[in-house]
């Protein structure tokens, strides 16, 4: 069962006028399981990428990894959240000692599977167009058994997602 639609596309080697040689290369996207090449990297993936941001979990698309992996694990990822001109450091407000981040910004996790993003003023940052806060409502998709050892110890989940797997005495 190979369940992908991800393109796959061949690395192309063309020749100009004066007979150079280049070579455009497809970035591939790894399993994050097994490190198998799946196919083309998507445009979210790439810019994931550029940006930071954790990638998504590719197991269920993968030969190998699919027929046992669970559900795509969803991944908190701290976001700078605040106005545009404060993000930008282009604002009034003071700053102590010397500190780059406007004192109005904050810092929120959300989830970085189900936030979207769109890329800000000239590439240079991403914005959120969606913030999926954490922990992330969709995470109870997750078999308890399954995705309780798996959660970032700096973001537990709350004991009510938590599941069963604690037995109280
Ligand atoms: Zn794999
Ligand atoms: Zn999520
Ligand atoms: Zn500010």
């Amino acid at each position: 069962m190979n369940a992908t639609t991800r393109p796959d596309t061949p690395d192309v080697v063309t020749y100009d006028e004066q007979g150079r040689k280049s070579t455009r290369i497809s970035t591939k996207r790894a399993c994050n399981g097994c490190g198998a090449l799946l196919g083309d990297l998507t445009d979210d993936e790439f810019t994931a990428g550029i940006n930071g941001r954790p990638l998504p979990d590719v197991r269920q698309e993968c030969p190998t990894c699919g027929p046992s992996a669970p559900p795509p694990e969803c991944r908190p990822m701290k976001l700078l959240s605040g106005e545009v001109r404060c993000l930008e450091g282009d604002c009034p407000h003071g700053r102590i000692n010397g500190d780059r981040e406007c004192p109005a910004t904050r810092i929120e996790t959300v989830c970085a599977i189900h936030s979207t993003f769109t890329p800000g003023f000239e590439d240079a940052y991403e914005e959120a167009t969606h913030a999926e806060p954490w922990p992330c409502q969709y995470n109870g998709a997750q078999s308890p058994a399954d995705g309780a050892g798996d959660v970032d110890p700096r973001n537990p989940a709350t004991p009510e997602q938590q599941g069963n797997d604690h037995a109280r005495p």
